[in-house]
């Protein structure tokens, strides 16, 4: 291994790089590119053939271990872990620690493969540059690549409530989002239309509100909020939902590549189906109200049955945040509740948005005395933030700069340019009618004027939303995921001077020819397959 770094190192001496465009293909871009002169770009002898055969035999296996991670012998890579080194590298340019972590040099030069990272995850990132590259063109460039990423937080999520994508499908996203250097998945798992992860303390959760008569969600939501939920193992039933090992393995899956998978269960509003199979936690009025989607803040009933479910999630997932949602509690019946007028009495509440508050503040707490951070929609502003709430700014982006201007981390997920559940163009069917092009989504920028140099820090990532309303099948969700999330991970993990929309659009249209060929539907299906 010495005697190939020292070859690579005199080599590498001798050359001299020159800058290029982004290799055809590469997403993200990476922060700094340059191919060597004098190979005539061509680095064939880096990879024996055999080699590369197995790197494509190994690339999407979704085989819960480690067989999809690029393996090549020693002989053809020589990995260095060391800070120092990398440093050398860097040349003096300021990297975050969090950023340095991931950051990697990767040198492909003509007698081998050499790989500089400060830890195992810039090795991994460099590994998956590596694997991207040589799908694209299995004739590899010799080139030198210096990269690391801009933000640390690069999220896609999926709601699993509306439709059931299951493990399979999940596990294959992952992959794609490691590909991509993303590394959050937010995991959507309970909404009205069915609960998706097994609670032993409260088993109805899925033997009955994980399953429904109908498998489209607007054939289900006929009414104002939805149908009926039938018994696990009725003939014909539609659902499904997370089994305790099912978690265990994503979570494998999903630590072998650097994603931290993020929870959701929501409250006080989208809970249909809590209360669908548990009655008593509705607000005390003639048939629970007029908004049959909320949970009582006035009853201790309701913070103890949040406690327990949270426990076993906090159990399941390892990850640092909990997210609790909060987003769109009418609160209708609040003002009307005898429990919940009592509620706000004894806590000195003057409105049903202080009401709110008051239960994400205290589901906070409950959070922080089991080692986690929560993370709400933005509407968790409203009636007063929890002091350590992370915001996901989705309804626009002026919540979001609120909260970071209030010293809170923010994720940028804004309907109009990452809601993934959007057309992508006019003629596309069943998707929410505004349109959200490929071209929109790369066009987002997290850092606004309205962001003060002081407060970049506090701006996390973004994060693309696949809400499942409109989606019938895996073909259908995928189609609405890619290539959307390529435009995604570029703009969460490239430098904002290395974004180019014309030369990304070139590297999207190749990139989604070769997933394609590992079995993704990408959009538009039917011209390029
Ligand atoms: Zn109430």
């Amino acid at each position: 291994m010495k005697g190939i770094l020292i070859a690579l190192a005199l080599a590498c001496g001798s050359m001299v790089a020159k800058a290029q465009a982004q290799p055809a293909g590469l997403i993200p871009a990476p922060a700094a590119y340059s191919v060597h002169a004098g190979t005539e770009g061509r680095c064939k002898s880096s990879i024996s053939s055999k080699e590369m055969a197995g790197l494509h035999e190994k690339a999407f296996q979704l085989k819960p271990q480690a067989e999809a991670v690029l393996q090549l012998s020693p002989k053809a890579q020589a990995v260095r872990i060391s800070r120092k080194a990398l440093l050398r590298h860097l040349k003096g340019r300021k990297l975050a620690d969090w950023q340095l972590k991931s950051a990697y040099l990767l040198e492909l030069g003509k007698k081998g493969i050499k790989i500089v990272a400060a830890d195992e995850e810039g090795v991994f990132y460099a590994r998956q540059t590596l694997r991207m590259m040589a799908a694209l063109d299995s004739s590899l460039t010799c080139c030198t690549i210096l990269d690391w990423p801009r933000f640390r937080y690069r999220g896609v999520m999926l709601d699993e409530s509306r439709h059931f994508q299951g493990k399979n499908f999940v596990l294959k996203q992952l992959e794609m989002m490691a590909l991509l250097k993303m590394n959050r998945f937010h995991f959507h798992l309970v909404d009205n239309p069915g609960w998706r992860v097994q609670i032993d303390a409260y088993p109805r959760l899925t033997n009955l509100t994980a399953w429904r008569p109908q498998a489209y969600f607007w054939d289900w939501e006929k009414n104002e909020i939805g149908g009926p939920f039938v018994e696990e193992g009725t003939p014909g039933a539609y659902g499904g939902y997370y089994t305790k090992q099912d978690i265990a393995d994503i979570l494998s899956f999903a630590k072998e590549r650097f994603i931290e998978v993020i929870p959701e269960i929501e409250m006080p509003g989208h809970n249909y189906e809590t209360r669908y199979a548990f009655p008593e936690l509705a607000c005390s009025l003639p048939g629970g109200g007029k908004d049959p989607w909320e949970l009582c803040p006035g009853k201790e009933s309701t913070f103890e049955f949040l406690e327990k479910v949270l426990l076993e999630v906090f159990e399941m997932f390892p990850s640092q945040y909990i997210h609790i949602g909060g987003d769109e509690a009418r609160k209708n019946n609040w003002k009307l509740c005898p429990d919940c007028q009592a509620r706000m009495k004894a806590e000195g509440l003057k409105s049903a948005e202080e009401l709110q508050s008051y239960m994400i503040r205290r589901m906070e707490r409950f959070a922080h005395e089991h080692g986690k951070r929560i993370i709400g929609w933005d509407e968790i502003l409203q009636g007063g933030l929890a002091p350590d709430a992370t915001v996901m700014s989705w309804h626009g982006i002026d919540a979001g700069l609120q909260a970071v201007k209030e010293g809170h981390d923010v994720i940028f997920t804004p309907t109009h340019y990452y809601y993934l559940d959007y057309h992508q163009d006019p003629a596309q069917f069943r998707a929410v009618g505004r349109l959200v092009s490929l071209e929109k989504v790369y066009s987002f920028e997290p850092i606004t004027e309205g962001v003060l140099e002081a407060d970049v820090p506090h701006v996390l990532g973004v994060q693309g939303n696949l809400w499942t309303e409109h989606i019938q099948d895996a073909w259908h969700a995928e189609m609405m995921l890619y290539p959307r999330v390529f435009a995604i991970a570029e703009t969460g993990w490239s430098q904002a001077e290395r974004k180019n929309w014309p030369d990304f659009e070139r590297r999207a249209s190749a990139l989604s020819a070769v997933a394609r060929k590992w079995g993704y539907t990408v959009y538009p299906p039917s011209t390029q397959q």
